[in-house]
Formats: structure tokens, C-alpha cells, sequence
């Protein structure tokens, strides 16, 4: 049986050892960080427990909730808890039900806004029939066609323009169709579907179908206790996981192995392995190997890339704080903030609360270098005006980052991507996979999905004897 290596050990990384070590394949993972999960990791500092942003575990597929609450309670020997499904979208002043849907759009917002609304989105469809018929079709090649054609103009000019630009810093016409800035992804039709709670009998759910129609679940002490238990499993299993340790070169052996030097406080190591799987940050990835990818390949590496995420906690004596689990929000530097507390009470010391506050950026800007102090000094303004936190009650303040948060669906990334995978695909006894592996928008139950997918699918090759 060939041996595996995996870069990283988020959900992706975790769900390729954790199935590999369940088959008897020699496995072995490289961690970064030295706390385990990636970005579903809960960073435990001075005994607070601190997600990346709150994740909670969900998933349309039974045979992954089912393995993963099995093992959550094997090791820890309780239930994982189940959480209300509460949000809020501030907008216009007044916070609306989210994800925004038709019934929020025509009651909760002022009458003739609604009429706005609803009217263009009809003018819209019946343009979009007329062009049709003259087959005068637009293609629908950005975020801003998808979206004036599925929620009409006005829609698009007062939420959905703002709201997305707002999450991604990047112009809308710039954005491919399938950019989610959070679950909006969701045409008019079937917003209508979810309002009157039709059953959805499709395989594959929308974001905004499975944050509302599925089950949430959230771990005492954060998301970190699910990874954390699988990477027990895995070395229960006799896996290994190397914590603390940054991959820099991977070297393509002439015998169809690999080489793969990763560096810890300065010393570095060689790994040596007869299959890799990478879920590390794809570019990353493809312009660590050795000898170098084509230049058009590494061109194309570089016009794709990577959104990345600052949560600030901030410590408050406890009271309750806001009116649902976390609201959304249009026009402030933050797009979420959430009620730790209303996750779990387990999360910080019992007389004190704390919220997440969430904010996306590039890391060429200014802010992804700020320090705590800075970034609330950048929030503290709106988060008074907003009624949530007041200067004088602060505690404490912690903040998390994470360069690699969420892949950019640029309007052309696909050309780009298929370049990729087109020669990742002829360097033999390699993978990719993860939501930043793969550049996919996914979830923890979806990385975990596709991981035991891959395993089985590269199975045969690793019964394989020899090198
Ligand atoms: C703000 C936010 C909220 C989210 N909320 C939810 C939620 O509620 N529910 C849900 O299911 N999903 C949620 N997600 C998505 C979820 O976090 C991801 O789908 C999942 O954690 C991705 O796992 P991954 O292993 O593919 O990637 P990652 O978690 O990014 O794992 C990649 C790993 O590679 C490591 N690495 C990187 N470079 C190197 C290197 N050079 N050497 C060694 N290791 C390296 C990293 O440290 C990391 O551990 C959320 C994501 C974000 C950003």
C-alpha cells in the first residue's frame, strides 16, 4: 500500500486522513498552524474559545451527519447540540428576517420601496422574455447580469450591488454569476418556495436553502471540537498529524514520488511520500512545486486569489445583546456580527458575553495589518450607533485572522482554474481538494464529503504496490 501525504489539516485535510486511516493507508499530515481545523479551528486563548467567525456543522447528506455526531460522542460522550436559526439583515434602517426573502422584500420594507422592487423585477423578467424571443439573450458572464436578471434593477441597485461590493471589495460586473457574498444566491422563485415551506427534494441545496432549511448544529467549546475529535480518530487509527510545520517546496521525484520539505522555528525537515494530497491554498500549492508548473499556469495563479477574514471579539459583561444569534449589515466595515453566547455559554467565563465582529478584506489593503486596538477603534462608531457594544463596557478584545478565507469567483476564473487542473492533472500520484485546495466555496460537511469522495476514488492506485 503507497503511503499519503496531506498538506493541511483543515476539514478537507482531516476528512482525506480520516478516511485513508479508516481504510489502512499509511497517512501522515502537515499542519501549518498550531492549532488543529483550519478555518473551522476554535483558538482557545485565556480561556475564551474563539471561532473563526461562529461555525456551526449542517449538512443535507445523513451519512455524514451521522458519522460526524457518532464521533463527536464517542469522544466526548455527549450529543452534539442542536441551535435556533436566527438572523437579521440590517436594511434601511431596520432589521429584516435572513435571508432576505420575498416576504421581507413585500411586507417589512416601506410600501412603495416594495412596489419598486417587485415592479422592476417584473419589467425585468419581461425584458428578459422579449430579448429571448428576439434571441437577444445577454450570456450571463457576471454577478451583475445573474443578479439584475433573477432580482430585477432596483433590487439589484439597492441591496444587492451594495451589499456584495461591500463583502468583496470588487466591482459587481467583476464577479462571476456564482459569487455568494453570504446566501443570497437565491432566485426570486425560490425564495417564494422557501417562504410557504415547500419541501425541497433536490439533492444539492442553494447556501440560503441549506442555512434555512437544515438543521444547525454547534459544539460546546466551538467548531475546533469536531475537527479536534477527527484528528484523535485519525491517530487512534495510527495516522500522523505534524502540527506547526509550514510547507515550502514540494519536490517532484524522477520515480513518481515526492519530496516535501516544510520548515518549523527555523529547521527545516523532509517528507517523503509515494502519493501528496494538497489541500493548502491552491496557488500556494502550484508555485511551491519543483520543477516549476508552466508560466502560463503560474500566470494564471496569480489572476486568482483569495478574500481574507478578520473577526474581532469583543469581551462585555453579560447581558444579552442582540435580538438573534448575528444580524448582517449593509454600509458599516463589519458584514456580521454574532452573539457568541447565543452559540454556547460555554464560550467565554460565566458573568461575561462577547460578540464576533466579521469583516472581509483583501490583504493589500491597509486593514489586514491593523492591530485589535485599531480595528475596533475602525468598528467602535458604528457598533455604539448600531446599539450593540459601548466603548465603556469593554472587557477585553481579541482578533483572529485568516489570509486564505474565501476563493474570488472573478468573472473569468474559470478559464483560469481550468488551466490549472489541466496540468495539475499529468503530475502523477497527485490531488487537490478544500474549499481553498480546490478554490471552492464550500462548507465543513461538503469538504468532508468531497474528501472521502477523493479517497475512494484514488484508492485503486494506492493498492498499487511499490513506489
Ligand atoms: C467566516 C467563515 C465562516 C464560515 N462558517 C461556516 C459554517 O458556519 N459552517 C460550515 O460548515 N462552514 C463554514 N465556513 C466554511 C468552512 O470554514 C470551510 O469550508 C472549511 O473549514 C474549509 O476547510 P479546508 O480544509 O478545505 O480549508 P482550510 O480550513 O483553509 O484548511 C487549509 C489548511 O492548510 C493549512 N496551510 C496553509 N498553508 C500551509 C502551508 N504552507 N503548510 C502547511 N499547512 C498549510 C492551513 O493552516 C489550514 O489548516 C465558514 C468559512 C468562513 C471563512
Amino acid at each position: 500500500m503507497k503511503k499519503v501525504l496531506v498538506l493541511g489539516g483543515g476539514a478537507s485535510g482531516l476528512g482525506v486522513a480520516w478516511k485513508l486511516a479508516e481504510k489502512k493507508v499509511p497517512v501522515e499530515v502537515i499542519e501549518l498552524k498550531n492549532e488543529i481545523g483550519g478555518l473551522a479551528a476554535t483558538v482557545r486563548k485565556d480561556g475564551y474559545y474563539l471561532d473563526y467567525g461562529p461555525h456551526y456543522f449542517l449538512s443535507e447528506r445523513p451519512e455524514i451527519i451521522k458519522k460526524v455526531t457518532e464521533l463527536f460522542k464517542e469522544d466526548f460522550g455527549k450529543e452534539m447540540p442542536t441551535l435556533k436559526r436566527d438572523a437579521k439583515l440590517l436594511f434601511r434602517g431596520k432589521f429584516l428576517n435572513y435571508p432576505l426573502n420575498i416576504k421581507n422584500i413585500i411586507f417589512e420594507i416601506p410600501l412603495t420601496e416594495s412596489f419598486l422592487i417587485v415592479s422592476s423585477y417584473f419589467c425585468r423578467q419581461l425584458l428578459e422574455s422579449v430579448k429571448k424571443l428576439l434571441k437577444k439573450e445577454a450570456p450571463e458572464k457576471n454577478f451583475e447580469i445573474w443578479a439584475r436578471k433573477n432580482f430585477g434593477d432596483y433590487l439589484f441597485k439597492i441591496f444587492f450591488k451594495p451589499y456584495t461590493e461591500q463583502f468583496w471589495g470588487i466591482p459587481c460586473d467583476k464577479l462571476a454569476p456564482r459569487t455568494l457574498p453570504t446566501n443570497t444566491r437565491l432566485s426570486f422563485f425560490k425564495a417564494l418556495k422557501l417562504l410557504f415551506h415547500m419541501k425541497i427534494t433536490k439533492k444539492n441545496l442553494s447556501l440560503a436553502e441549506r442555512e434555512t432549511t437544515l438543521i444547525l448544529r454547534y459544539p460546546f467549546k466551538g467548531i475546533g471540537m469536531v475537527l479536534g475529535a477527527i484528528a484523535h480518530k485519525i491517530k487512534k487509527l495510527g495516522g500522523k498529524i505534524h502540527m506547526g510545520y509550514e510547507v515550502k517546496k514540494i519536490k517532484k521525484n524522477p520515480d513518481g514520488s515526492f519530496t516535501v520539505t516544510a520548515a518549523k522555528g527555523g529547521k527545516s525537515k523532509d517528507f517523503k511520500t509515494d502519493f501528496l494530497v494538497s489541500t493548502i491554498p491552491l496557488t500556494l500549492a502550484v508555485n511551491m512545486l519543483d520543477p516549476q508548473a508552466p508560466e502560463d499556469v503560474i500566470k494564471s495563479t496569480k489572476k486568482i486569489g483569495f478574500l481574507s477574514f478578520i473577526a474581532l471579539y469583543i469581551v462585555v459583561p453579560n447581558r444579552n445583546i442582540l435580538s438573534s444569534s448575528y444580524l448582517y449589515f449593509v454600509g458599516r466595515p463589519y458584514n456580521r456580527i454574532s452573539e457568541m453566547r447565543k452559540f454556547s455559554p460555554y464560550l467565554c467565563p460565566k458573568d461575561e458575553n462577547m460578540v464576533a465582529v466579521e469583516i472581509s478584506c483583501h490583504d493589500s489593503e491597509k486593514i489586514w495589518n491593523y492591530t485589535k486596538e485599531q480595528v475596533l477603534d475602525l468598528c467602535i462608531k458604528f457598533l455604539e450607533k448600531d446599539g450593540i457594544v459601548k466603548r465603556g463596557e469593554i472587557k477585553k478584545t481579541f482578533l483572529l485572522k485568516a489570509r486564505y478565507a474565501y476563493p474570488i469567483y472573478y468573472h473569468d476564473h474559470e478559464e483560469h482554474l481550468d488551466g490549472i487542473f489541466d496540468y495539475l492533472k499529468t503530475i502523477p500520484n497527485f490531488e487537490v481538494t478544500g474549499r481553498v485546495g480546490k478554490y471552492l466555496y464550500v462548507d465543513i460537511d461538503q469538504c468532508l464529503t468531497n474528501s472521502f469522495n477523493l479517497v475512494d476514488e484514488i484508492m485503486p492506485k494506492l493498492k498499487k504496490a511499490g513506489k
